[in-house]
């Protein structure tokens, strides 16, 4: 049983906005995936709700836009996002990221929006989108600002969002992912329908002849208590011959890693994934932009 007190139906994004302005204690609900469980455990019982669902026109569907940005409503599924043709052409590593959360019910149900405003270090777009460095529009009653993913992490489960603020739009920038590949590897202890116990998103950037690491991102889930980049990895692997970066990223990592204990896994067990799940997600994105290895 759900118990919830009152579900308003936003009819546009500012209208949600004022109700959201007009009661403090409303929560927003896009696919209901994250807020509906919390409801059901009895955390936020009696809750009243501001339903954005409904608002496909304004926050749904990934675009290209004429300089080459791409653009995606929060509302867009995870489905969605892998099927989009937009985010095959350009941004495939993070349709790949999509289609590893849950299982088919739920990818159609879940938003991109969600995983990320939902502050949880194991969503699983979340770590692409910052290795990305995707741009985050969000909309309040005083308009709109924009907002780097790299500062949208405050804490777990707490993001740079005010409560009469929506996500309104997830941008990747063309200069942020023309000429990258990427390779998003999830670590679960079931292939489907688990959370991650690790999550590695690498993209690189290759020389001309594809044998040196011209550039590289790389981000994790659930190595810390919000998904982050290893900046220091990042620099250090530049300019390596891609053997030797596969080699060296791993254990270069875990200097900016601090995973936990969990009833999911031991900190010992995360800290291995990461050392070899760095090199194998670099090895896949190498392979991906065209070297031999
Ligand atoms: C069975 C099950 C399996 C799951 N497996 C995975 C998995 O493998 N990987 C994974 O990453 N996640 C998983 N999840 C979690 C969940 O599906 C995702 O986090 C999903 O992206 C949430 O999206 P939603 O639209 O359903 O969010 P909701 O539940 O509607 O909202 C989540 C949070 O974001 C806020 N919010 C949503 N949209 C906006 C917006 N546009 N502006 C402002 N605030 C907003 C809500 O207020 C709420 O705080 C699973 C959930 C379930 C129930």
């Amino acid at each position: 049983m759900y118990d919830i007190t009152s579900i308003y139906q936003a009819r546009s994004v500012d209208d949600a906005i004022s109700a959201l302005k007009s009661d403090p204690e409303a929560l927003v609900i896009a696919g209901g995936t994250d807020v509906l469980i919390k409801i059901r455990e009895g955390k936020d019982a009696g809750c009243r709700l501001v339903s954005i669902h409904e608002l496909r026109e304004e926050l749904e569907g990934v675009a290209l836009a004429p300089n080459g940005d791409v653009e995606i409503g929060p509302l867009t599924t995870f489905r969605g996002c892998t099927f989009s043709d937009v985010i095959r052409a350009t941004v495939p590593v993070l349709g790949e990221a999509a289609d590893m959360a849950g299982g088919p019910q739920l990818r159609a149900a879940g938003t991109l929006g969600g995983n990320l405003c939902n502050g949880i270090t194991s969503a699983d777009t979340a770590s692409t989108q910052m290795a990305f460095g995707a741009i985050l529009r969000v909309r309040g009653p005083e308009g709109e600002r924009e907002i780097s993913i790299n500062d949208w992490y405050r804490g777990v489960g707490k993001v740079a969002l005010a409560h009469d603020e929506l996500l309104v739009k997830i941008v990747i920038p063309k200069s942020h992912y023309e000429g990258w590949s990427g390779h998003y590897i999830k670590y679960a202890m079931r292939s489907a329908m688990d959370i991650a116990t690790l999550g590695v998103s690498c993209l690189v950037k290759l020389s001309a002849d594809k044998t040196v690491v011209e550039d590289l991102r790389l981000a994790f889930g659930v190595a810390g208590p919000v998904p982050f980049r290893c900046l220091e990895t990042e620099k250090a692997m530049t300019g390596l011959p891609i053997g030797e970066a596969v080699k060296q990223i791993g254990a270069s990592a875990l200097k900016e890693i601090h995973p936990r204990d969990s009833w999911r896994a031991s900190k010992a067990f995360r800290i291995q994934l990461a050392r070899e799940l760095s090199g194998r997600a670099l090895a896949e994105a190498a392979r991906k932009g065209g070297a031999q290895i």
